[in-house]
């Protein structure tokens, strides 16, 4: 056997085509074999198959067969978030068009850190990144690995301009990585504000700017990952404009409601955020990883300078070769704007727009059914795409143990929320291609697994 063929190049496309049927067939193949959205039998059970499908990982001599076994067993064990009745997280079901992008950024692999790694990409990420910042008021954004990475950097951009006693304050209700970005960046314990209703009391965040010293960073969520709710974002961003407060919007999960006419007023106040979190890989679609986080004053990025010989020399730079390197803080990386911009692009504003309406619109479908349904109980009309339910009469344990029972089955995967002190079934929809007869199987479905 000569030496493996790559993927660029002359004969990559020859060399890919037949290994593109062997992983379409494997996918087929594994799909068709796990019948429902998750493979049954829970992780004693999948994991096994999975051991016994790798068998011997790194053989003496290889095995020709690997990438029809191993992605036929990655098939045949995934939670599909095409499958109707897969809805517990932020974790949608990629567009085609925008994996077979993917495929084309993998096989160029341009890599963003450096002008001569990526001439192109780099072009078609500053079109595209420019494009996204003025849709939400800001001037410029950076490609981010999703909404962890874009709270971290928001954070760091907001401590280079403030100083290294900035003091986060954020809502109850916000998103785990936003302490942790506080803890990853060595500033002072952030301060949590109550959210009452699930969303961040401005009341609250009044008292807390007042009496706490600052500088203040207030970070509001637009599209809570628990239940889907906005913060009072008009209101949170006068209270720091009277405070001289920074002011980041993590809208990892809402952002994409931008791309909908009915939707779209939902972000007032979105555009007086100094900064902004965006996930295309939820209401995006896109394959992960898919996030920006747009900036308003692009003379915050200057915090992200960073040089090194090789990569953006002075005199490079001077001769006019476009600085990557600090655009990041990673060197080597992916050009996921590639089936960003293939997405935007193919599918349009009203592509986006009606995807959006779609899966929110689901989402008022399956409150109205359990609304209407004697054995549910709804939490609250959904903001966005997200519905927290749970049996009349079930206890918190009854609701843990019935979405483990529906996980292990695999007949259904939903998540899990607390809110109001309780804990509830949380069904996150982001399949535009989700039918109201899969609603209402999912409801059945719950019912029978109901423990009573
Ligand atoms: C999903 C989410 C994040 C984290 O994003 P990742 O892409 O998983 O890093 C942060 N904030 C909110 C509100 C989210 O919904």
């Amino acid at each position: 056997m000569g030496l493996p063929p790559l993927a660029s190049g002359p004969h990559g496309p020859d060399a890919l085509r037949p290994l593109l049927d062997t992983v379409l067939h494997a996918l087929q193949t594994g799909t068709a074999a796990r019948h429902g959205p998750l493979p049954p039998g829970g992780p004693d059970t999948v994991t096994a198959r999975m051991t016994h499908a790798a068998g011997d990982i790194l053989p003496d001599h290889g095995d020709p067969d690997a990438l029809h076994t191993l992605v036929t067993a990655l098939a045949e064990g995934a939670a599909d978030p095409a499958h109707p009745l897969c809805a517990a997280h932020l974790h949608g079901p990629p567009l085609a068009v925008a994996t077979a992008a993917d495929l084309a950024a993998g096989a160029l692999n341009p890599s963003l850190d450096s002008w001569d790694q990526a001439p192109a990409a780099s072009a078609l990420e500053t079109l595209v990144t420019r494009a996204l910042a003025r849709e939400t008021g800001a001037t410029d954004a950076l490609v981010t690995t999703g909404g962890t990475e874009s709270n971290q950097l928001a954070a760091l951009l907001a401590r280079e301009t403030h100083g290294p006693g900035l003091r986060l304050i954020h809502g109850a209700n916000a998103h785990h990585s936003v302490p942790r970005a506080a803890w990853l960046l060595g500033l002072p314990e952030p301060v949590t504000v109550p959210a009452p209703a699930g969303t961040l009391d401005p009341a609250a965040l009044d008292e807390a700017l007042t009496h706490i010293p600052g500088p203040h960073l207030v970070i509001a969520t637009a599209g809570t990952t628990d239940a889907g709710l906005i913060d009072p974002l008009p209101d949170i961003a006068d209270l720091c404009t009277t405070h001289g407060a920074r002011l980041h919007i993590d809208a990892a999960y809402g952002a994409g409601l931008l791309f909908s006419h009915r939707h779209r007023p939902k972000l007032a106040g979105l555009e007086a955020a100094h900064t902004i979190a965006l996930d295309l890989h939820k209401l995006g679609w896109q394959p992960i990883a898919a996030g920006l986080l747009t900036v308003k004053n692009p003379d915050d990025l200057t915090a992200l300078h960073h040089h090194t010989h090789y990569l953006n020399a002075d005199d490079d730079t001077d001769a006019g070769l476009p600085d990557l390197l600090s655009r990041s803080p990673r060197t080597s990386r992916r050009p996921d704007i590639l089936k960003i911009a293939v997405t935007l692009k193919t599918l349009g504003r009203t592509g986006l727009g009606t995807l959006v309406d779609e899966v929110c619109a689901l989402a008022e479908k399956l409150a109205a059914l359990i609304h209407d349904h004697p054995a549910y109980e709804l939490h609250a009309p959904p903001t966005i795409s997200t519905v927290l339910f749970r049996p009349t009469h079930a206890t918190d344990h009854d609701v843990a143990t019935l979405r483990r029972t529906l996980l292990t089955t695999g007949h259904a995967v939903l998540g899990r929320a607390h809110a109001d002190g309780r804990l509830w079934l949380k069904a996150t929809l982001l399949n535009p291609h989700t039918r109201p007869d899969d609603l209402a199987t999912l409801l059945t479905l719950v019912e029978g697994h109901t423990p009573r």
